[in-house]
């Protein structure tokens, strides 16, 4: 875990989904699979030839943005695929029922941050897919908003998913945090906006943030 900045006051906890409130390395990786086997046969070629494709898409633009990760919507879209065609294959395709099952530490972190913050979720899923991995989990309850991909219209790192959650949460960009996984897709752009921003390694680091958070009320 990472701490790059946290606001004086926090009003709302922004959090990433994927490999943020569950780690699941063959699913975070049949996310990645199936929309390329997806646009494969689109284009009437070979899985490996297109994902190849892709990852050499990836690395030649992270080479002309310092480095920058892209999100796999936005690399879609420079293969014509539009942010609502990509909503709509995951929606189809991904099964967060196969792969996760409640998690009662999880549970407990976010049930304690809850009572304290304003819980938002913004992912570059489609709020179905949300709202089924966060049933799964067993902590759909515990979340004042959601923020996807479908209801947005676009992919993360962009200002509006980020914004709009804070809006919903009722809270100034400044007084919110953002948690996730990626910090080019989940930290860095909040940061530009004044929020806070935590970097995990994955939900094991998540249970540990009611003490984080703890700690810091009791320094103020
Ligand atoms: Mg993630």
């Amino acid at each position: 875990m990472k701490i790059f900045r946290l606001p004086e006051q926090c009003g709302a906890i922004l959090f990433d989904m994927d490999s943020t409130l569950y780690t699941h390395p063959q699913y975070a990786q049949s996310q990645i699979d199936l929309p390329i086997e997806r646009l494969a046969r689109m284009r009437g070629v070979s899985f490996d030839s297109m994902n190849k494709e892709i990852i050499c898409w990836r690395k030649n633009w992270a080479a002309g943005h310092q480095g920058q990760q892209i999100s796999l919507a936005n690399t879609f879209a420079a293969f014509g695929v539009s942010i609502s065609q990509s909503a709509t294959w995951r929606e189809e395709l991904y099964q967060p029922e196969q792969y996760l099952s409640k998690d009662k530490l999880l549970r407990a972190a976010l049930e304690e941050l809850a009572g304290r913050h304003v819980l938002a979720l913004v992912t570059n899923n489609p709020v179905s897919i949300a709202k089924r991995t966060l049933a799964v989990l067993g902590v759909d309850d515990l979340f004042h908003a959601l923020v996807g991909l479908d209801t947005c219209g676009y992919s993360k790192p962009h200002e509006e998913p980020f914004m709009r959650a804070a809006m919903l949460c009722g809270a100034a960009a400044e007084s919110c945090v953002s948690v996730g996984d990626r910090y080019d897709i989940d930290i860095a752009l909040p940061l530009q906006l004044g929020m806070g921003g935590i970097l995990v390694d994955g939900v094991e680091d998540v249970y540990r943030l009611p003490e984080l958070f703890c700690d810091r009320s009791n320094s103020i």
